[in-house]
């Protein structure tokens, strides 16, 4: 059974199962989770008077142990509390413990606050409601426990008050999730309970809708009660996120005291701030710059290299030679097997080959073309994540510079094909190379490119992207890549394009939600007889309803002029400026000492998307 709905997702792997909600999701900077699985994960009833000798040997160990395991925190940073329905709120400023979990050393405590980076703040719960909340601008976390007594003393709105008298949080920042718990249906209360919440809600103007008389007894909507109070206290409504699920409801899933009685076992939800260079690690990882004296490999997974490409490949070669590297064929260079291309097999033999090979430093796609999808299954991605480097190439090679980063964290680029600097007219497309690879410089495109506004905006965010028609076929499926909160950079041919085309392909991707999730676009080149442009379709599919920037620039594309876009490494719009997108990290890198270092502790803490 799956319990995703439209503000939370539903992850189940082998050893833990857990709910995250997406509006948390787009900050890379926590790590959240409300832990479920009756048959999984806490599964021994864990009393919050417990000592640690007794949570030790229970089997809540392994699964927080897993949980921190599954979101690459470490166990050791927890801190929870007695949760013992009171107000009382911690703001945890250090870890007492250096070595251990702080399991249970804050006593009449039911709220933890902190701003500190890398502590788990937990909380437990079978029915009552556990809030978290986040403040995105002061970067503090909170994780508080509100059974209903704890609704009754308006924790949730203390710990408001807390936040901002600590860190000067403002309320209208603030996001604050209600997890699962027992809802209106299932918590039917006496009348004496009904009169506490009468006396203290009265004031309340839908309290009547809150408290409904059931034959003798009431039922009571405690989540509604948390909304309307966080709400007047300057919350948000839309920061007010409930994952509308009961727990009682669904106690086959979630532990619940009124399902299971004293047999019941405790979900938990944890709550932690990383650092920032963990949140870089785990986005991307970059490979090393290119120097004078190198060996590039070339490889040609699209277009089969014959006839008169077969002179231009070899112009390529000496303008490289000519700049100072070596260059290296791979063995199927020149293959046509299939009369239309060589073989997937062929093609992904040689891309993988250059990964291993020890002496290229950067792979360089030879030729754009239809098929160079066909490689993905038999692509090494272990070995690829083990031997990053560059790869460059566009039009076609947008598939695969798009699929390796999402499928290992490797950052790609999408710059000019190694035969087309023997074609282009200017060198502009080769210095832009030699400047990103070699110079290590962010600069995208010279200073005379012009950008333009579409539509009015900020926005920050990861690139990728490419060539529409091929980015068009990743937006579902095996190889689907995630676009979620990224700045997505989107070209088309011209000519071989129709604008319908271009249209029919841009409303694939806003049917099937792309536009949902992007947080800024960027148009390249497009170029059509019609002079229609990218961006009257753009706007024609998008309509007016856009949240996010459109920006439109010339130095990308099927063009003289393509700059080289790094796949996976943050960027900024910002089109109140003369340039309105910018790089805000490096793609390469240039600290080779460091990076050992890096690679170390990468090896040790972090895995990398599968
Ligand atoms: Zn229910």
């Amino acid at each position: 059974m799956d319990l995703l709905n439209e503000n939370i997702i539903h992850v189940k792997n082998k050893n833990i199962e857990y709910l995250q909600f997406k509006k948390l999701l787009q900050y890379p900077e926590i790590k959240y989770a409300y832990v479920i699985g009756l048959d999984k994960n806490f599964k021994i009833s864990l009393e919050p008077k417990n000592d640690e000798e007794k949570i030790k040997n229970n089997l809540s160990k392994k699964s927080y142990k897993e949980i921190c395991d599954e979101l690459n925190i470490k166990y050791k940073n927890i801190v929870n509390t007695d949760q013992s329905h009171t107000d009382n709120i911690q703001i945890i400023k250090n870890k007492i413990n250096n070595d251990k979990p702080d399991f249970n050393l804050y006593k009449n405590t039911d709220g933890l606050i902190t701003n500190k980076k890398n502590i788990i703040l937990s909380t437990i719960n079978a029915d009552c409601i556990l809030l978290v909340f986040y403040d995105p601008i002061k970067k503090v976390i909170a994780n508080v426990h509100s059974g209903w007594r704890g609704t009754i003393k308006r924790i949730s709105v203390k710990t408001i008050e807390k936040m901002k008298e600590e860190y000067n949080c403002n309320p209208q920042d603030i996001i604050c999730c209600m997890s699962p718990s027992i809802r209106k249906c299932h918590f039917e209360v006496d009348n004496d309970v009904y009169q506490i919440f009468k006396n203290e809600y009265k004031d309340l103007k839908n309290f009547d809708e809150l408290a409904v008389k059931n034959n003798d007894k009431w039922n009571i909507d405690t989540i509604e009660i948390n909304r309307t109070i966080l709400k007047n206290a300057g919350l948000k409504k839309e920061n007010i996120i409930d994952s509308g699920i009961c727990s009682v409801c669904n106690k086959n899933l979630i532990h619940s005291y009124r399902g299971m009685g004293e047999e019941a076992g405790r979900a938990t939800q944890i709550i932690s701030l990383i650092w920032k260079w963990e949140i870089e690690m785990e986005k991307n990882m970059k490979p090393n710059k290119l120097k004078k004296g190198d060996t590039i490999g070339v490889v040609a997974p699209s277009d089969p290299i014959v006839g008169e490409k077969i002179n231009e490949i070899k112009m390529a070669k000496n303008i490289i030679e000519k700049k100072g590297f070596k260059v290296k064929f791979s063995k199927n260079l020149f293959s046509n097997t299939n009369g239309y291309s060589s073989t997937a097999r062929e093609k992904a033999d040689d891309i993988n080959d250059m990964f291993a090979d020890k002496s290229v430093k950067m792979i360089w796609c030879a030729k754009g073309g239809e098929n160079s999808n066909s490689v993905f299954d038999y692509l090494d991605f272990d070995l690829i994540k083990n031997n990053p480097k560059i790869i460059c190439g566009y039009s076609d090679i947008t598939s695969i510079t798009n699929v390796i980063n999402n499928k290992t964290g490797l950052v790609t680029f999408s710059g000019t094909n190694f035969k087309t600097i023997a074609t282009d007219e200017t060198d502009y497309s080769l210095n832009e190379v030699i400047k990103r690879f070699v110079e290590c410089d962010l600069m995208l495109g010279n200073v005379e490119d012009k950008d333009i506004t579409i539509k009015e905006g900020q926005a920050e965010g990861i690139l990728i992207g490419g060539n529409l028609s091929l980015i068009y076929g990743l937006v579902c499926g095996k190889y689907a890549i995630d676009f979620q909160n990224k700045i997505l950079f989107l070209e088309e041919l011209g000519y071989e394009s129709e604008p319908a085309l271009v249209s029919n392909h841009l409303y694939y991707l806003k049917q099937n939600g792309v536009f949902d999730k992007i947080k800024g676009l960027w148009i390249g080149n497009y170029e059509h007889e019609t002079e229609i442009s990218l961006e009257s379709i753009v706007l024609d599919v998008l309509g007016d309803d856009i949240e996010f920037p459109i920006i439109k620039s010339n130095y990308f594309g099927h063009t003289e002029k393509k700059t080289v876009i790094p796949i996976g490494t943050m960027a900024r719009i910002d089109t109140s400026l003369d340039k309105k997108i910018i790089l805000t990290e490096n793609c390469v890198e240039n600290i080779p000492i460091v990076k050992e270092v890096i690679d170390n502790i990468k090896s040790k803490f972090l895995k990398f998307k599968k």
